[in-house]
């Protein structure tokens, strides 16, 4: 996900170290296979923090709350899942010092921000990314539309929810299956 919202300028509260500024943003969100990614219209999922500036970076508290839209596991149909997520997490400004584990500090050391850490990067914070971390971790496990969900005809496919198709499925217990063609067997 790359929404141009996401992306805030952080220079000024960086000024003035401990200031404190509000952002939020309301966005439309879908779970695809790898990520979130935007839909463009009317959303429902709102990113709503504090950025607390301190001389390491911009702390991000606060909450993701609303709707996603994702697909449910069983009926492979689109519906909107509510989330409610805190948020706390620190964007780092890099080329600062580095405090090495006996805590002295290392200004001079050449520094290469950690592949999954936020940082800083010219001023800007990409809030892209904690979105996307916090939703896929807070999504349940479960993905259903409802707990009660039907799914889909194994023979014709239809959306059980919507129809009865009418199909008539076979319930054989995998663990049964070899002596019920044993018994097909000797019948025939
Ligand atoms: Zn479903
Ligand atoms: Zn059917």
């Amino acid at each position: 996900m790359n929404s141009r919202k996401l992306k805030v300028s952080v220079t000024n509260l960086m000024r003035k170290v401990f200031s404190r500024e509000r952002f939020s943003a309301v966005l439309d969100v879908g779970v695809g296979e790898h990520g979130l990614y935007e839909r463009g219209k009317d959303g429902d999922l709102k990113l709503d923090v504090w950025l607390e500036s301190s001389p390491d970076g911009i702390r991000v508290k606060g909450k993701v709350g609303g709707v996603v839209s994702m697909e449910c596991t069983r009926c492979l149909q689109d519906y909107g899942q509510e989330l409610d997520i805190d948020v706390d997490e620190f964007y780092r400004r890099p080329g600062l010092s580095i405090v090495n584990p006996e805590g002295r500090t290392a200004s001079h050391e050449i520094e290469v921000p950690e592949e999954d850490e936020y940082i800083v990067d010219e001023g800007i914070i990409d809030l892209n990314l904690l979105l996307n971390d916090y939703v896929m971790l807070g999504l349940p496990i479960k993905r259903l539309c409802d707990e009660l969900c039907k799914g889909l005809c194994e023979v014709c496919g239809a959306n059980l929810n919507e129809a009865e198709c009418g199909c008539v499925i076979e319930d054989i217990d995998p663990r049964l299956a070899p002596l019920r063609e044993l018994l097909d067997r000797k019948e025939g």
